[in-house]
């Protein structure tokens, strides 16, 4: 296990402390990447006092299962006004960077009057794009994590710690690849 709970609750209090005091008065939206951030995003808004709104977007990578920018598409419903807000991105984890980097390129279409990161984990040994992250909860060493809204194969999400998953673990609990059914009419 790398952190508990309730240890993870009193650094998501103390971001949210910071964002008070950075924007007071300019009425933040938090934009928050699914799904690995939906829970952490959660605590983040309930321990955040001043005035501020939430906003969802989707990250998928389409055509094979390495991530690089090139096949990154960032979905966001055009009807979220970012034009002159303050947007605080809210990812779960930023590991080579590929993702951040890519929708720090796309938002700014959207002119928002600021653009800042936050990331709940920030994993830098494996950095490939650096990016500037200006809220970050932990720095972990290279490691795939699950719980606290994160996943392994959509699983795992519900964990309310977050653990530290090694070779032999993903072996037992990998699921069995897909088997392809053939629908007749
Ligand atoms: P990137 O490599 O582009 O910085 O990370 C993109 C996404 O990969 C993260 O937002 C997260 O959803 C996923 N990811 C990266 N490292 C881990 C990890 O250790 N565990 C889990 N569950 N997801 C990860």
């Amino acid at each position: 296990m790398l952190f508990k709970r309730a240890e993870i609750l009193k650094t998501v209090g103390a971001l949210g402390r910071t964002i008070d005091r950075d924007y007071k008065g300019r009425n933040p939206v938090l934009l928050v990447i699914l799904k690995g951030a939906h829970i952490f995003a959660a605590e983040l808004s309930l321990s955040i006092e001043i005035p501020h709104e939430t906003e969802f977007a989707t990250l998928s990578s389409y055509g094979d299962n390495v991530v690089s920018s090139n096949t990154l598409h960032f979905l966001m419903d055009n009807n979220i006004e970012l034009h002159g807000r303050h947007a605080i991105l809210i990812e779960d984890i930023v590991d080579t960077g590929l993702s951040l980097d890519y929708i720090l390129k796309v938002l700014p279409g959207r002119n928002p009057a600021s653009l800042a990161t936050c990331a709940l984990l920030n994993k830098p040994e494996r950095r490939i794009e650096s990016v500037e992250i200006r809220y970050v909860g932990f720095t972990i060493p290279n490691c795939y994590v699950i719980g606290h809204g994160m996943d392994f194969q959509q699983g795992w999400r519900h964990l309310p710690d977050i653990w530290a998953v090694n070779a032999s673990w993903i072996k037992r609990n990998a699921k069995p690849p897909e088997v392809i059914t053939y629908k007749t009419q």
